[in-house]
C-alpha cells in the first residue's frame, strides 16, 4: 500500500498521507433510538380529537405502534450528515464513470433552480399564472433545438430511456400515419441496452448490426440490413466506445434512401456541443440526457430529464401539449405570451404526468445562458482533450482496443494484465484504495474486460494526473503482489460485497436483537 495517492488532492502529490481519523463508524438509526426520546414539538391539537376506528373503519387502523426510531434532533442530523460523507461524490474528487458525463454542477444553477417561483409552482397552475416558467421551458427547447439542429423539442421524458421510448413512439407513430408497415430496427451492437429495449417496447424486433474492428459503423454492413420493412437506425454519435461516427452522413443516406428514419442516442452530446449538430448529420429524432450534458447532477437516482428532439417530419407526432409562444406583437396587456396547444391530432398522447422534471429545465437553461455558444463549444474541446490526454498517459500500460484519438471518453482493458490473474473488476477495488470512485467497467460489452473513463472537462490537469498516477500504481501492483490488488478495496469498512445477493435478497427490515 505504499503508493496509495488517496485523498485525490487533498494534500500535495508526494506528501505523506494525511489524517483519516474523522471518519465516523455509523450504526443504524433504530439503534440510536431510546423509549421516549423525541425529536421534535407539536403544537396541541386544536380540533375535537375522535376514534379514528370510528371515522376511518376498523380496519385501516394499525393493532401496534409503528416501530420507528425515537432519537432526538441532534441524533437525526448527525446520524445522517455522517452517513452522507460515505459517499463518493463530485464535491470531493474526481469521477471516473463513462458514458455518464454530468459531473460539474454549478451552485448557481442550484440556486436558481430552487427560486420559489419555479421550486414552488403547481403543476396544474393555469398558463396564465405560469407565464415565467412557460417562457423558460420555451426558451430551453428553442436552445436545444439549436444546439443539435432540431426543429423542434418536448421536455415531458423524465430519462433518456424514456426520451429513447417517446422518440422510438414517434417513429412508430409516423409509419402508421402513412400506412407503411415496418416491424424492424437496426441496433448496432455497441449500443446502450436502453436502445434495443425502447425499440423492443414499441414492438420492433431488433437487429443487431456489427461494428468493425476499427470500432466504427460502417454503410455496408447497414445496407446489407436495411430494407423497406426496416424503421430505421438507432445511433449514438460518439459511440459508446469514445468514437465519433465518422460515416454517419453516408449511413444516414442508406437508411433514408428506403425511407427509413434514424434515432440519435444524445448521451454524449457533451464531446460535440457547438462542434457538430445531430441535426446536420442526418438524425431525425434524437433525446438529450440533460442529467450528462446540461447541468443536472447525475446519480444517486434523482430525477433526471430525457427531452426529445425532432425534424419537422417528426413535430405532429410530438407529445403533447406543446408549449406555444403567441409572439411578442400579443402586446403587454395580453394575458398570456406563452401558451398550451393541446389541439395536437397527431400526437402521441402526453408521456409525463405535467411538464417533465421541470427544476432540471432551470439548471439546465441557466447553465446554457451562463456558457454561451463559445461556452459549449469550449466544454466540448476539453471533455475531448481530457480523455486524450488520459489515453496517451495509460495506453502504453493497459490494453487500448481502438487504438487512437478518442472523443470525450477512452476505453482501456486488462487484457495486460491477463499473465497476473488481475481482472478490471480487481483495477476498479484497488482504486478506491486510492481514494476514486471506480470507472465504469465491463461496458460497453463488445470489449472485454472494458475500463471506460470519462473525465470531463472540469477535471484540472493536476487531477488527471493524479488519477493516471493511482492506475500506473495499481498496474505495477498488479505484477508485484497480484494478491493485494485482487483482495482490494483494503481501506473500506466493508470489503468485497456479494453484489448479487445484495441486489437479490436485499435485508430491508431491522429486528432489535433478542433481549432489548
Ligand atoms: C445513459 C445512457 C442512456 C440512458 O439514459 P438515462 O437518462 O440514464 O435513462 C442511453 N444511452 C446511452 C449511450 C447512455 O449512456
Amino acid at each position: 500500500m505504499s503508493e496509495r495517492q488517496g485523498n485525490q488532492g487533498g494534500r500535495p502529490v508526494g506528501a505523506p498521507n494525511v489524517a483519516r481519523g474523522f471518519s465516523y463508524d455509523e450504526p443504524l438509526i433504530f439503534e440510536h433510538s431510546r423509549p421516549g426520546r423525541v425529536g421534535f414539538s407539536l403544537a396541541d391539537c386544536d380540533v375535537p380529537e375522535v376514534d379514528p376506528a370510528e371515522v376511518l373503519g376498523a380496519a385501516a387502523v394499525r393493532e401496534d405502534a409503528l416501530t420507528l426510531p425515537e432519537v432526538s434532533e441532534v441524533e437525526v442530523m448527525r446520524h445522517f450528515t455522517r452517513l452522507s460523507t460515505w459517499n463518493a461524490a463530485v464535491d470531493f474528487g474526481l469521477y471516473p464513470l463513462g458514458s455518464c458525463t454530468m459531473k460539474y454542477n454549478p451552485r448557481v444553477n442550484e440556486r436558481v433552480a430552487a427560486l420559489p417561483g419555479f421550486a414552488q409552482a403547481h403543476p396544474l397552475q393555469p398558463p396564465a399564472l405560469s407565464q415565467g416558467f412557460l417562457e423558460l421551458a420555451w426558451r430551453l427547447e428553442r436552445g436545444l433545438a439549436e444546439v443539435s439542429g432540431m426543429d423542434a423539442v418536448s421536455l415531458q421524458p423524465a430519462a433518456g430511456a424514456q426520451g429513447e421510448l417517446v422518440g422510438m413512439m414517434m417513429i412508430r407513430a409516423y409509419f402508421a400515419d402513412r400506412g407503411e408497415v415496418r416491424t424492424k430496427v437496426l441496433v448496432p451492437d455497441s449500443a446502450h441496452g436502453t436502445n434495443p429495449a425502447s425499440a423492443a417496447l414499441n414492438a420492433y424486433e431488433v437487429v443487431t448490426v456489427l461494428t468493425g474492428d476499427d470500432g466504427l459503423l460502417h454503410p455496408d454492413e447497414v445496407e446489407k440490413a436495411m430494407a423497406p420493412d426496416v424503421a430505421g437506425l438507432m445511433l449514438t454519435n460518439p459511440n459508446t466506445l469514445g468514437l465519433f461516427e465518422t460515416r454517419i452522413a453516408e449511413i444516414a443516406d442508406v437508411v433514408h434512401r428506403q425511407g427509413g428514419l434514424i434515432y440519435g442516442d444524445g448521451a454524449n452530446l457533451n464531446a460535440i456541443l457547438g462542434v457538430a449538430r445531430p441535426g446536420d448529420l442526418g438524425i431525425d429524432v434524437m433525446h438529450f440526457n440533460l442529467h450528462k450534458t446540461f447541468s443536472t447532477p447525475h446519480g444517486g437516482g434523482g430525477p433526471g430529464a430525457g427531452p426529445v428532439g425532432v425534424k419537422a417530419l417528426l413535430e405532429p407526432y410530438l407529445p403533447r401539449p406543446v408549449i406555444t409562444r403567441n409572439g411578442d406583437d400579443a402586446g403587454a396587456d395580453a394575458d398570456e405570451i406563452g401558451g398550451l396547444d393541446f389541439e395536437r391530432p397527431k400526437s402521441i398522447g402526453r408521456v409525463h404526468g405535467n411538464f417533465g422534471n421541470v427544476g432540471m429545465f432551470v439548471r439546465a437553461w441557466a447553465y446554457l445562458r451562463a456558457l454561451g455558444p463559445e461556452g459549449l463549444r469550449r466544454c466540448a474541446e476539453m471533455a475531448v482533450l481530457n480523455a486524450n490526454y488520459l489515453l496517451a498517459r495509460l495506453g502504453d500500460t493497459f490494453f487500448v482496443p481502438y487504438p487512437g484519438r478518442v472523443m470525450h471518453e477512452c476505453i482501456l482493458s486488462d487484457r495486460h494484465l491477463a499473465d497476473t490473474g488481475v481482472t478490471t473488476l480487481d483495477v476498479a477495488k484497488r482504486l478506491i484504495d486510492h481514494g476514486y470512485h471506480p470507472p465504469t467497467i465491463y461496458f460497453p460489452l463488445v470489449v472485454e474486460g472494458a475500463i471506460m473513463i470519462e473525465p470531463t472537462e472540469s477535471e484540472p490537469k493536476e487531477g488527471l494526473d493524479r488519477f493516471i498516477e493511482a492506475l500506473l500504481a495499481i498496474e505495477r501492483e498488479a505484477h508485484a503482489d497480484p494478491e493485494t490488488v485482487k483482495t482490494a478495496p483494503h481501506t473500506t469498512r466493508h470489503n468485497r460485497l456479494d453484489e448479487t445477493r445484495a441486489a437479490r435478497k436485499p435485508v430491508l427490515r431491522w429486528e432489535p436483537p433478542e433481549g432489548e
